[in-house]
């Protein structure tokens, strides 16, 4: 276990972009000038970011750290029209560059950000869980706040059980889970938010416009990978069921369950056998 949170802390040092001295940061530091040269494991992520981004036609963007800092869910204020408008401009994954053969990623705008905020923590579950396999435990469950991956079984006999919370009643469950080696992730409008003139303003953000996406309470996916996952949940939520339905339907092994903005709760379709349970 202690290897595995080592693990953890180090992926944090390279793509953190609230430590100054991370990789992520770095290429923040250098938006406009230059490309930096960064690890495998963040350019992996940076990747793979970047398929989501085009796969959701730019619901999924990694760039959208200047629109979000305009967001203080402890004091609730909604930013002004203009200031909004103006960071927009700021955000556009098609202005990251990535030159693979020497490991470099640049930022083609000066005042853009990168922000790996709806994936990295996915991608430290799934290296952790690693770790763990690397040293002979085959059963296991790590959760990094809703991104989660299991590996074997609980107990002789009994396998994990993942309940996902009702976005509007946090003592039930929507429905529970059996996944088998595999990883679970929910984004919600419940965690981070704040409610002003009856309406809910939380921290998962249209690209578009900046504002909180409206389509959905929360969205769970079920991948082989917890980056999937992470990024897929974030993803899923700004799109909606219709398109977002579309988007997993493109994936194998890939299932969603989504509670949308009416509080109806949506199940992918072809669930692998016994892993939906009754709530
Ligand atoms: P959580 O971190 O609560 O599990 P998410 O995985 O959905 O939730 O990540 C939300 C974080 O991702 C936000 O805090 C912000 O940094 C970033 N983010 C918000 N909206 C988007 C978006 N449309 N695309 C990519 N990242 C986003
Ligand atoms: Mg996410």
């Amino acid at each position: 276990m202690e290897a595995a949170f080592q693990e953890v802390e180090r992926l944090n040092r390279l793509m953190s972009h609230y430590r100054p001295d991370s990789e992520v940061s770095q290429i923040t530091q250098n938006a406009g000038k230059k490309k930096v040269r960064v690890s495998p494991e963040t350019l992996e992520v940076i990747e793979r970011a970047l398929y989501f981004s085009r796969l959701s036609e730019g619901a999924f963007d990694i760039t959208i750290g200047p629109v979000f800092r305009l967001w203080n869910f402890r004091e609730g204020k909604v930013p002004g029209e203009p200031v909004l408008k103006e960071n927009l401009a700021r955000v556009d994954y098609r202005k990251i560059k990535i030159d693979r053969a020497s490991s470099a990623v640049g930022l083609e705008d000066p005042r853009m950000e990168l922000d790996l905020g709806a994936i990295a923590k996915g991608y430290a579950v799934d290296r952790a869980c690693e770790v763990l396999k690397g040293r002979g435990i085959g059963n296991f469950l790590v959760n990094a706040g809703g991104d989660l991956k299991v590996g074997g079984e609980k107990g002789k006999g009994f396998p994990w059980t993942i309940g996902i919370q009702h976005p509007r009643l946090p003592s039930q469950f929507i429905s529970k889970l059996r996944p088998k080696d595999s990883a679970v992730a929910t984004s919600g409008d419940y965690e981070k938010f704040f409610l002003k003139d009856g309406e809910r303003y939380h921290h998962i953000l249209v690209p578009s416009t900046g504002m909180p996406s409206r389509e959905s309470q929360s969205v769970t996916i079920l991948a082989p990978s917890a980056m999937d996952a992470d990024a897929l949940a974030t993803a899923v939520f700004v799109l909606g069921p219709k398109k977002g339905f579309a988007l997993i339907e493109k994936m194998t092994g890939v299932h969603a369950i989504i509670v949308d903005r009416r509080g109806s709760v949506l199940l992918s379709p072809n669930w692998p056998a016994g892993v939906l349970l009754p709530p």
